[in-house]
């Protein structure tokens, strides 16, 4: 190892397949160039030397920066901040490499020379070139985050999503109707997949967009972006995490669509908030700005049987002559720790709904680590309850209009679905009945998280009043492993009744229900439940 970092100490020049002034607008003057490190009287220097023109860039060392754009690609610039806070780069130049390992090589030697320049009495404190171990990689399995990025890199999942046209239409019209947040201002795209809303930035009239994305998908939205040359030149894609990569000036706005199943799901909210810290100035803006987790327990007598059908297999005693009952336990369970993916009618909504709220431009990386929401409802019939349905909206905070994307029951569906726990143990409630419980949710390294969900009922009638809990039934589940079931046939009628929007259901949680309505809810026909309208 010693030997090593010492070779690279020495070499002191290096090829780049091009370089080219920051400060041209125009790339194609790239050329092939030489990077040469030389220190006279006290001062290190490194110049970039264009083979073709002898056209000649100077830095002195200990005062400039690297930053890393993607892995073959850097922008070095001269820190000419003095002892101000604000930065302000005077000059700085556009570098290529031909290969990683040129770029890695090169990447070490500055670091060193620096440390070398710096202890040679400059003034710099920063410039640290951004190869310090990742807050991605300390906290998920390489091996999720190689299947993570590679299913994003694929154009068949973001077709996916650009065909959510709830998705996408409501991120272009909340872009669109807040130009004045755009127009003239330095965004950052995290996560930018193919390139969509960095797009939509431009045309809203960002002065750069910054489109970082991970996965391969930033080679197709790199030319998907030259195909559309009225923003091409106001958009700079960067291949690499939003944790790793360096920016060469601070973000007025960032969009994203970093939301998962349940909100959370994918862990990508982390990155975005990481974003945020690293990239955005003070006064920035996110889009999205908010989220919230809607939470309200259902009925649904069919999808229960469904679950509990699937175990059956596992009771049968002669199979090819194998008693198969001694595993029917643990694939009941397996089967009841899958949150079931679908869309599903709002009236199997068996109390109004309540949120949970994450603000984007509060929360802090690690508050993304366990989330805990203590739960209560009011039963609004009688019926049989069998878990708890999840849905989320967020919120585009413009200075213009202020716009929700919402993924409710009843809404257009949009590719997130709503998502529903099942307990394997359903209860039984009353009409004005309290409903209480606790939904916990823990990341896990596989970029996902495990769920622990309780929800009990008070005893209703008679000793009541002493508070006892008459039946609590608890299940873990695991975000990771959804039960997707769109491909069933979808079992529910088309509602005919409105369907509920966000400010509906955020009044009905405010209902009180008063004992007298109880007794009259109670004397009235059984209300409807997922098996009657089967
Ligand atoms: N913005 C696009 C894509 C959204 S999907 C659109 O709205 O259509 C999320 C994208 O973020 C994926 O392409 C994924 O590869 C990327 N991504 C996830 N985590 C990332 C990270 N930490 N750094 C950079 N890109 C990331």
């Amino acid at each position: 190892m010693e030997v090593s970092s010492l070779k690279k100490l020495e070499q002191l020049e290096f090829s780049l397949d091009s370089v080219t002034d920051l400060s041209s607008a125009s790339v194609s003057s790239s050329s092939p160039a030489v990077a040469t490190v030389s220190c006279v009287e006290g001062v290190t220097e490194l110049r970039f030397l264009q083979s073709d023109s002898a056209h000649c860039f100077n830095f002195d060392l200990a005062s400039s920066q690297l930053f890393k754009l993607g892995p073959l690609h850097f922008i070095c610039v001269i820190d000419s901040s003095g002892s101000s806070e604000e930065k302000s780069f005077s000059q700085g130049v556009n570098i290529k490499f031909r290969d990683e390992k040129d770029s890695k090589d090169f990447c070490d030697s500055f670091e060193e020379w620096k440390k070398n320049a710096v202890v040679q009495g400059s003034s710099l404190q920063n410039g640290t070139v951004s190869a310090n171990k990742s807050k991605f990689d300390d906290k998920i399995e390489a091996s999720s985050a190689k299947m993570y990025f590679h299913y994003y890199g694929q154009l068949l999942h973001q077709q996916n999503m650009l065909q959510d046209y709830v998705r996408t239409g409501t991120y272009y019209a909340a872009v669109m109707e807040n130009r004045s947040d755009f127009a003239g201002r330095v965004v950052v795209d995290v996560g930018a997949g193919s390139g969509i809303l960095s797009m939509f930035a431009a045309q809203a009239g960002a002065k750069h967009v910054y489109a970082v994305e991970a996965s391969e998908m930033a080679e197709y939205a790199r030319k998907l972006i030259a195909g559309n040359p009225l923003f091409a030149d106001r958009i700079t894609i960067i291949k690499g995490k939003v944790e790793d990569i360096e920016l060469p000036e601070k973000a007025d706005v960032l969009i994203s669509e970093p939301m998962g199943t349940l909100l959370v799901n994918e862990r990508m909210l982390e990155s975005y908030v990481i974003a945020r810290d690293r990239f955005m100035s003070p006064n920035g803006k996110m889009f999205p700005t908010v989220g919230r987790i809607h939470m309200a327990p259902f009925s649904d007598e069919f999808l229960f049987i469904e679950m509990a059908n699937k175990a059956m297999f596992w009771q049968q005693q002669n199979y090819y002559g194998v008693d198969l009952t001694p595993l029917y336990g643990s694939a009941h369970q397996g089967y009841f720790s899958q949150p079931v993916v679908d869309a599903f009618d709002p009236r199997l909504l068996v109390a109004p709904p309540m949120f949970h709220t994450i603000d984007f431009t509060q929360m802090k990386e690690e508050d993304f680590y366990e989330i805990d929401i203590p739960l209560k409802f009011t039963a609004s019939m009688c019926t049989r309850l069998h878990g708890l349905a999840c849905w989320f909206d967020v919120l585009f905070d413009g200075s213009t209009v202020q716009r929700w994307l919402t993924t409710a029951p009843g809404a257009p569906t949009t590719h997130w679905y709503q998502i529903r726990c099942v307990l394997s143990q359903p209860i039984y409630v009353m009409a004005g009945q309290e409903i209480t419980g606790r939904l916990h949710l823990v990341a896990h390294s596989a970029q996902s998280y495990s769920i622990d969900l309780t929800l009990s009922a008070k005893m209703w009638g008679p000793g009541a009043s002493q508070g006892g809990i008459l039946q609590s039934s608890t299940c873990k589940f695991d975000l990771k492993e959804p039960y997707y079931r769109m491909s069933q046939p979808q079992a529910y009628p088309v509602s005919q009744e409105p369907p509920l929007q966000p400010q509906q259901q955020l009044n009905t949680q405010d209902i009180q229900t008063q004992n007298d309505e109880l007794e009259e809810a109670l004397l009235q026909e059984p209300p409807q439940n997922a098996s009657t309208q089967l």
